[in-house]
């Protein structure tokens, strides 16, 4: 249930309802808007408990949620959320870039991708330290060393650091390190896992599972938000068909479809849905003509010698050269990059 404040209500209205929400044994979740304040009242409810709570100080109406997921969904809060983190801004007419390596392998190769991803005007810094791999015998990431290294670029440059994180018991470790918990498509519906990172003062980046469809995708956003943390960012980094011209088929309908049903933002990884480097600059460019919030992108230095997925690498030309491209199209729909 969404339990609807009035315009103007007082604080002290909003915390009384909010208490009276979780005496009933109910999870209350305030999201103040820019039009009125709304308070989520989630779990097992009853129907006297809509006439209790309709009846409260402040209170102009109590409504069902009618979405499966519920904090995600736009019913509860209509505005768009924006998620902020040091210079990256996603979301709200913001469009976020994230870049950097699939893996980080040195303090050089980081560092180089780094200085070269920021002068081109990302924001963000990827890599990954934990890497989730196909075959246990493929390079597995350098671990706590890699998010040592990702720290020191940041405090370098300034980027935010987006990091993989694969298990509940890593969360504490990686969060040490970074400024956003990746939660990758293989670990998308891991729950314990996604509860975690609910429970800690990070953004999350949750990418959808190749398998997984786009309600699967918010109930699993729905058990971080359900945890406290609200800044969710929703990745679309393209799905299993049968189609085999591309590594994983990116569907960018995902993102006004998503921005129908939910206020969280949607970042679009073309490297993944494309798995080929010369497709990245050109669905890049079709991510921002569709709205997306943001972008995650792995540049290498070297492809050719990257230690995971070079071969959907940009090099850092490349790169400067599909940002200069997405700025000429975020400028021409009037969005902020
Ligand atoms: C990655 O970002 O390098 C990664 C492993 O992505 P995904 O979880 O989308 O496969
Ligand atoms: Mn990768």
């Amino acid at each position: 249930m969404i339990v609807v404040m009035r315009r103007g209500a007082e604080k002290a209205e909003i915390e009384h309802m909010a208490k009276r929400v979780e005496s009933l044994g109910l999870k209350a979740h305030v999201i103040v808007g820019a039009e009125r304040t709304v308070i989520a009242a989630i779990g097992d409810k009853r129907e006297e408990m809509k006439e209790s709570l309709e009846s409260g100080p402040g209170v102009a109406a109590v409504m069902p949620i009618l979405a499966p997921y519920k904090v995600a969904s736009r019913e509860v809060k209509p505005e768009p959320t924006q998620v902020v983190v040091r210079d990256l801004k996603v979301g709200a007419g913001s469009l976020g870039v994230i870049a950097g390596p699939c893996s980080v392998e040195s303090e050089e190769q980081l560092i180089t991708t780094a200085r070269a991803v920021k002068k081109a005007g990302a924001t963000a810094l990827r890599g990954g330290a934990f890497k989730p791999r196909t075959s246990p015998y493929a390079f597995q990431g350098m671990k706590e060393e890699g998010l040592k290294l990702l720290a020191a670029a940041r405090e370098e440059t300034g980027l935010a650091i987006v990091t993989e994180v694969m298990s509940p018991e890593d969360v504490e470790l990686v969060a040490k390190y970074a400024d956003v918990l990746q939660i990758g498509a293989r670990n998308m519906q891991n729950y314990r896992l996604l509860e975690a990172c609910g429970r800690v003062d990070r953004a999350v980046l949750l990418k959808r599972g190749p398998a997984a469809t786009i309600d699967e995708l918010l109930l699993a956003a729905e058990y971080v938000l359900n945890e406290g943390n609200q800044n969710v960012m929703l990745c679309e980094r393209g799905i299993r068909t049968f189609e085999s011209h591309t590594r994983f088929t990116l569907p960018l309908a995902t993102v006004p479809y998503l921005h129908q049903k939910t206020h969280l933002p949607v970042v679009i990884d073309p490297s993944h849905g494309t798995g080929h480097a010369y497709l990245v600059e050109d669905m890049c460019a079709a991510s921002v003509a569709v709205g997306a919030d943001g972008l995650i992108i792995e540049v290498h230095p070297k492809p050719e010698e990257a230690m995971s997925d070079g071969y959907q690498s940009l090099n850092l030309e490349q790169f400067a050269h599909t940002m200069a491209k997405c700025r000429k199209v975020a400028d021409a729909l009037g969005i902020e990059m």
